[in-house]
């Protein structure tokens, strides 16, 4: 692949070095809203004889008046300076490298100002023949490293000390009109980095602002760019995507910009109402309603159950196809359930550990109709157990025609140990009944087969 060196496509670097920031005091963001340990690494940095800030989404957001998710620091001290004044640090990143700095469970991420970079010669910021970013480790001043953020309203920076805002780009007057603005070209600033694209949504959904009319045209334009992404990092984008508790409205905004369809083409085709599996809409808008229901109330949320839902209706749609081919059916749910698996995990790379727990919870579904005594005791001792039982319940409020299976777990789930035993006696003499009939029915046909042929 050839590699461009440096910033070879941003022509813009020498203007960009004369815009006057605004400064502003006058602003609702106070030292309270901000986390103590952020206030404690600029205080240090600063003591130090260095320049840091604030920057990014916790100033975005209180200025929205939304808790931050995060703190993250830019400053001028570089990586191996940060490591040096900070023991409890550790570098992280080789396309862009930063320092983490550990609070217990809070990580306060701390970025040097990256820089422009007029010489060809550099190994430190790496394009590709494509335009994208490989590597970004240029460093220089904060009037540099305001171009290289994704959006104007990412690229404010707060100086607790003077209690001060500092905006290069525009970032202010974007907040004000609600809208995410790409800095620079957005078509060039995708293709350095298409994952900004996704960014765009997740941010317009969540602060409700809309996509500025330029920076959503490019995404149209660009879209299939994504899948220059290293799937690795497009399978975290994903799940930050749909799990930051603005699931299904992220969801629909991907379909209408194409994504969904860049990244699960067979789920899409299933989303407009489709023999092969009806329910796809129903299914996906249900879980991301209870999932966005469970981030606001400060419940865990896990990666596999999102993909147990976003691809079930492939599973279901592949052995739809296969029900009309011979052989036995568990056979075909084992090979829809490969099959899904192997073409998805390729695009989104869905680490080892949670599709082999994907293929487990969509098997227990099969698992679950078989309710004799011994079965039903394995099944309650499986530790994904509980996450099969949820997405069965789910299956059957999405309109799937399970509702005699699902409601039968619901209740039995609910049972103490006596009507638990009832149920299964119940259902074992249901099974044996029914197996009389059909043994009676077979041997009514024979008979009259063979009567037919005397
Ligand atoms: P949140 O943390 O709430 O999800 P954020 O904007 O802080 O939102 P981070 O991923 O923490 O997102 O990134 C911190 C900042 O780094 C961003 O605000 C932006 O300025 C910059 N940034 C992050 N990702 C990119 C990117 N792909 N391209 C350019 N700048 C980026
Ligand atoms: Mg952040």
């Amino acid at each position: 692949m050839i590699k461009y060196f440096c910033n070879f496509f941003n022509k813009k670097g020498q203007n960009e070095q004369m815009v006057e920031p605004v400064y502003v005091t006058k602003h609702s963001i106070t030292n309270q809203f901000i986390s103590k340990n952020a206030l404690k690494v600029i205080k240090h940095i600063n003591t130090n004889g260095y320049k840091a800030y604030l920057v990014g989404g916790a100033v975005r957001d209180i200025l929205q008046d939304i808790a931050p998710k995060d703190f993250d620091v830019a400053t001028d001290a570089k990586p191996e300076k940060i490591k040096q004044l900070f023991k409890n640090s550790f570098l992280i990143g080789r396309r862009f490298r930063l320092a983490h700095i550990k609070f217990g469970r809070e990580v306060i991420e701390v970025a040097t100002f990256r820089g422009n970079c007029n010489s060809f010669s550099s190994k430190k910021r790496i394009f590709d023949s494509r335009g994208l970013l490989l590597r970004d480790n240029v460093y220089g001043n904060i009037s540099d490293d305001v171009w290289r953020r994704d959006f104007t309203v990412n690229s404010l920076y707060y100086c607790p000390q003077e209690s001060m805002l500092i905006d290069y780009t525009g970032g202010i007057k974007d907040l004000a009109k609600k809208q995410m603005r790409v800095i620079g070209d957005p078509a060039q600033r995708y293709a350095e980095d298409p994952v900004r694209m996704i960014r765009a949504i997740r941010y317009a959904v969540k602060l409700d602002f809309t996509i500025e009319k330029n920076s959503s045209k490019a995404i149209i334009a660009n879209n299939k760019l994504i899948l220059n992404i290293a799937a690795e990092r497009l399978f975290i984008e994903v799940v930050k995507t749909f799990y930051g508790g603005f699931g299904l409205k992220s969801f629909n905004k991907m379909h209408e910009y194409g994504f969904i369809n860049l990244l699960f083409p067979q789920l899409s085709s299933l989303l407009v109402k489709n023999k092969l599996y009806p329910h796809a809409e129903e299914l996906i808008s249900r879980a991301m309603y209870n999932t966005d229901r469970r981030y606001k109330e400060g419940k865990s949320l896990s990666n596999t159950y999102l993909f147990v839902v976003l691809l079930w209706p492939v599973v279901q749609a592949e052995i739809a196809v296969m029900d009309k081919e011979k052989g036995h059916y568990m056979v075909k749910v084992n090979n829809a359930i490969k099959n899904t698996i192997e073409t998805y995990s390729a695009v989104v790379a869905i680490p080892k550990n949670v599709f082999e727990v994907i293929a487990d919870v969509w098997l227990l579904q099969f698992n679950m109709i078989n309710r004799e005594k011994e079965k039903v005791d394995t099944l309650l001792n499986n530790n994904k157990f509980r996450m099969a039982y949820d997405f069965l319940m789910l299956r059957a409020q999405a309109g799937e025609e399970i509702h005699g299976l699902a409601s039968w777990w619901h209740n039995f789930y609910a049972a103490d140990n006596d009507l638990r035993a009832e149920m299964l006696f119940k259902h074992a003499e249901r099974i044996k009944q029914s197996r009389a009939f059909a043994r009676k029915r077979h041997s009514r046909h024979k008979n009259q087969v063979r009567k037919v042929n005397k």
